[in-house]
């Protein structure tokens, strides 16, 4: 038999102080050192196995750190406050005043917000490009670039990036790929396919109980370590640091993920195909009609399904907006944002998550006003939510365009 250590989310297995089968949760913000001699060292950087003080780490953190690099296949994993404390650390870790960014145009609002706008105090200029297309991304390199990001499936419009592509771009150029991988875990491991930071918001399926924000950077250890600098990290001076009790249970949420993923795809999936035949524009890349169909099935997991979130456009704002406070009536979910819970969320893109993009832009990206964005949730019976659904729809004269003809 081979025991060589594991990197494999299976294997994880922890012994808590007193041999609870959890491990103990850590309570400090502050932690001794038996000598002066090795504080010392611990601020000249030299923290290998000394806690110092919980903004830098705390086992709690550590933990969670280990289960998200096992999930990643990467050497480690910082935890953060939120996704975008995880997203912002990353930025300035990488980027410094003057310098350049390549960027997918179709990505979370706040991040493209913090790119578009907030970074103009840094003079870090951002290209927002279409990441699908790998000749506009080698285009767009200039000697200031610093980083390509993007989203391995993006929100809200579910654009699949070719991770694989990309990487090899990037390699060549010598610029880090840093992708968000918030909408697919376990279905994408982007790391493994090539990118050198693989960023979440554990805020949406990982944690998946809507409890919380928090976010994480899986990465190598010498990344990693560089943003706990005491001097110059970004993720120890901004001060994004996830609270313990959080980490742990976040922990413990992140036990039942696999199996949360399959359902999620699962329902998703049927769902999809079921409207994508009543003739609605139906956006999902478990679909042969999605843009980003063969790219998914090249580089993802088979097992995991093609996620949870699907996209529906009924026409108009007005008829989203009815649908969905009818829906959160019928007890079919609830008009929010956020993704990834026990039930289903569903929100109109234009008007909440990405209205930090001028209408113009989302017009030319193909957001259109009757979209529903949906995070699918863990229904038993499917079916009769899509039963459920199709009467709200009827109710309210919410047609597809082959529903007469069928
Ligand atoms: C929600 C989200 C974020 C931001 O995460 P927070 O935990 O809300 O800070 C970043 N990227 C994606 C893709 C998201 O869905």
């Amino acid at each position: 038999m081979d025991f060589k250590a594991s990197n494999n989310l299976q294997d994880l297995q922890y012994f808590g102080e007193y041999g609870g089968v959890n491990p103990s949760v850590s309570d400090s913000s502050t932690y001794t050192f038996l000598s002066a001699k090795t504080m010392f060292d611990t601020f000249e950087g030299n923290t290998e196995g000394c806690y110092l003080y919980s903004r830098h780490s705390s086992p709690s953190n550590l933990y969670l750190g280990e289960a998200l690099a096992a999930l990643e296949g990467t050497e480690t994993a910082n935890v953060y406050a939120s996704g975008m404390g995880a997203i912002t650390s990353v930025v300035f870790q990488l980027c410094d005043a003057g310098e350049h960014i390549i960027s997918s145009r179709t990505i979370y609002g706040g991040t493209y917000a913090f790119m578009k706008n907030f970074l103009k105090k840094f003079d870090i200029d951002t290209s927002f490009i279409d990441i699908t297309d790998i000749e506009i991304v080698e285009a767009a390199i200039t000697p200031k670039t610093k980083m390509i990001y993007c989203e391995g499936v993006s929100n809200p419009l579910l654009e699949v990036a070719d991770i694989e592509a990309l990487a090899k771009l990037a390699k060549k150029h010598k610029i880090p790929l840093v992708v968000d991988n918030t909408f697919s875990p376990l279905t994408i491991a982007p790391a493994k396919l090539g990118a050198n930071v693989v960023i979440h918001s554990l805020t949406k399926f990982i944690n998946g109980t809507s409890d919380c924000v928090a976010g994480a950077v899986c990465g190598t250890t010498d990344f990693c370590l560089s943003l706990k600098d005491v001097n110059n990290g970004a993720g120890m001076l901004l001060g994004s640091t996830l609270d313990s009790l959080r980490a742990a249970s976040i922990l413990k949420n992140m036990r039942t993920l696999h199996i949360r993923m399959k359902k999620h795809s699962e329902n998703a999936q049927y769902l999809a195909e079921k409207f994508e035949k009543d003739g609605f524009r139906v956006v999902y890349p478990g679909l042969a009609s999605h843009s980003g169909n063969s790219v998914m099935k090249k580089q993802m997991n088979p097992e995991y399904g093609f996620g949870g979130l699907l996209t529906l456009d009924v026409g108009t704002l007005d008829h989203a907006n009815a649908l969905m406070e009818l829906m959160q009536e019928k007890k079919l979910g609830y008009l929010a944002v956020s993704l990834g819970f026990y039930k289903t969320l569903f929100s109109a893109p234009g008007t909440s998550t990405s209205s930090e993009i001028p209408e113009e832009e989302q017009k030319e990206m193909g957001l259109s006003d009757g979209l529903i964005r949906f995070s699918i949730g863990l229904d038993n019976d499917i079916q009769r939510t899509y039963d459920t659904m199709k009467s709200c729809m009827a109710y309210l004269g919410i047609q597809g365009k082959k529903a007469i003809s069928v």
